[in-house]
């Protein structure tokens, strides 16, 4: 059976209560991604944080961040645009990468394209209330096609995210247009809790997102689970073929004692390899997601 990608999601904007292990510095980051990729984990995500865990997307920040990891080990780099609401133009969203492009020693491996838009306010499930009102995870079509060409002019791999079904339409829209090119590696992003933003956490959640993955077409496949716990779901991923993509960015895992992200990886490999999938390195990862650009006709 395919080998299992595993992504290690360190810390999103999560706080550290209840988790106390979720990295927030540059040197914690790289730290963390080296026990990741010790574990198993062949990609790395993360988001530039202050030593309080605020947002910080300076662009010093970013570049420090992946010089770091990649000093500390050879695993993928999939960084963040660092954006929730986003009334920037896409050049200002695209800027941190243009940058980190410049050297090999920051340069990432994947650029995110988040493949449609949509509300990500905050709900409170006890009160039964939004807590924000006004948060759109905003991409136009005219800004994906932007980092769509960007991304093949740098020969990154097109991290594409899909938070519903429509997402997934547009994703298959971009392939015939010729813009991105097979395999298209998906993140389907399902969402618990207080984030309803995508399918629900469940299996019927995950059903629908592969009922409508187009067929005829070379797609690799990875699941996040947004403020919901992934491990509920991982056997059923594992068996389907797709790829897993946890930390404790997304959710604490308080229901098993708060892990580092660096168990959450050992307990995937450690199931993985029950059901018959080692997981892939980060060599094995890279040629599995390498698109291969059509031939001109
Ligand atoms: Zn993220």
């Amino acid at each position: 059976m395919q080998k299992l990608i595993i992504e290690a999601r360190v810390n999103e904007l999560a706080p550290r209560d209840p988790n106390p292990h979720v990295p927030f510095l540059p040197e914690e980051i790289a730290a963390d991604a080296e026990a990741c990729w010790r574990e198993g984990a062949s990609i790395l995500h993360y988001h530039g944080r202050s030593a309080e865990g605020a947002p910080d997307n300076g662009r010093e920040h970013n570049l420090q961040t992946n010089r770091l990891i990649r000093q500390a080990c050879p695993i993928l780099i999939h960084p963040s645009l660092g954006y929730v609401a986003n009334d920037a133009s896409a050049e200002e969203r695209f800027a941190a990468i243009e940058a980190a492009m410049a050297d090999p020693a920051t340069a990432p491996d994947f650029a995110p394209m988040d493949v449609g838009s949509v509300n990500v306010d905050w709900w409170d499930p006890a009160a039964k209330r939004y807590t924000t009102t006004d948060l759109i995870y905003k991409n136009s079509t005219a800004t994906l096609m932007h980092f769509a060409s960007r991304i093949r002019h740098h020969r990154l791999i097109p991290y594409l995210v899909s938070w519903n079904v429509s997402f997934t339409r547009q994703i298959d829209a971009f392939l015939q247009m010729g813009v991105i090119d097979e395999p298209a590696y998906v993140c389907f992003c399902l969402t618990d809790g207080i984030n309803l933003s995508g399918h629900p956490g469940t299996e019927a959640g995950l059903d629908a997102h592969l009922m409508f993955l187009p067929s005829g077409r070379r797609f690799v496949w990875t699941v996040v689970n947004y403020k919901g716990n992934l491990l509920n779901l991982a056997e059923k991923i594992i068996r389907a073929g797709g790829h897993i993509s946890i930390g404790t960015g997304d959710y604490p895992y308080e229901e098993l004692g708060c892990p580092t992200n660096a168990e959450l990886i050992a307990r995937v490999v450690e199931l993985a390899q029950k059901l018959g999938r080692e997981p892939a390195t980060v060599d094995e990862a890279r040629a599995m997601l390498t698109p291969q650009p059509q031939p001109v006709a």
